[in-house]
């Protein structure tokens, strides 16, 4: 896999002693570092010069976003083109639509080609696509236990949890904050359920953004000179149906979506 715009992929290839000689905390924030292009690989003393040499052809030079995302969906479309179909359905929590397998995601119809191409009646996004191409390849079918885990809960997902919270929840949080009941209509729109817990300053929301893995969207508004906090969780069986990078692809990808259409909104 490439390491380009991906620090859990580059996140692997270092050392994980989180030793600090790069003078960050962790690894994951050196991964981090270098993908926002603040840190070089060779600022990791620790690499072996081989893992270094690696990096440092995949980094240089640095080939568009856009085409690194074509390149990554033509990867994944071609492994999900080898599968059949009626199994498939069956395990990811779609169904066969003539030769198409549809998939169910965010309250929308996707449908992914025989040759994996894939189709919907909205905008197909990067951040939708290439999870959604990636969970039908990974995920084994388990059904939701209603037990519900932090990312850092995740299998891999304790070195990639600081970020997540950065670019998934802090945008959210934010969101709920400054458009109250507008952001949480939006969620209903893309098929969050209100959960029986959920109270006027204290919200808790289900939703579906791939068929198999729920996501809980828990918000406590601002009160008494606390701040805000809003947490995103995954049933267990995202152990099995997902995996972190996936999530957090896709969770970032939610957020940013959330505020596009919420500063459209405001601005009518
Ligand atoms: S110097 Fe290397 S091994 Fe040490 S924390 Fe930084 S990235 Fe990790």
């Amino acid at each position: 896999m490439s390491v380009k715009n991906n620090p859990y992929a580059l996140y692997k290839l270092l050392p994980g002693d989180n030793c600090g000689r790069c003078y960050l905390p962790s690894c994951m924030a050196f991964a981090a570092a270098v993908i926002r292009g603040d840190k070089r690989p060779a600022e990791c003393p620790a690499l072996e010069p081989a893992t270094l040499a690696r990096l440092d052809a995949e980094l240089q030079p640095r080939q568009g976003l856009k085409d690194e995302q074509e390149a990554a969906a033509a990867e994944l479309q071609a492994q999900v083109a080898a599968l059949d179909y009626v199994a498939a359905a069956a395990k990811v929590g779609g169904w066969r639509q003539g030769e198409r397998l549809a998939i169910p995601c965010l309250g929308k119809d996707f449908y992914l080609e025989p040759d994996g191409r894939m189709a919907s009646q909205c905008h197909v996004n990067p951040w939708i696509q290439l999870p959604l191409l990636r969970y039908v390849l990974i995920c084994r079918g388990a059904t939701a236990t209603d037990e519900w885990l932090p990312f850092a809960g995740l299998p891999g997902g304790q070195a990639g949890a600081a970020l997540f919270a950065k670019r998934c929840e802090e945008p959210l949080r934010r969101l709920a904050d400054d458009y109250g009941e507008d952001f949480f209509a939006l969620l209903n729109m893309f098929g969050a359920v209100e959960g029986k817990e959920s109270k006027a300053d204290s919200r808790v929301l289900t939703f579906h953004p791939l068929p198999l893995v729920p996501f809980r969207l828990a918000y406590q508004a601002p009160e008494e000179g606390l701040d805000s906090a809003l947490r995103i969780s995954f049933d267990r069986c995202a152990e099995q149906n997902a995996n972190p990078e996936m999530l957090h692809f896709l969770g970032t990808g939610i957020a940013a979506m959330l505020e596009k259409i919420l500063k459209r909104q405001a601005a009518c």
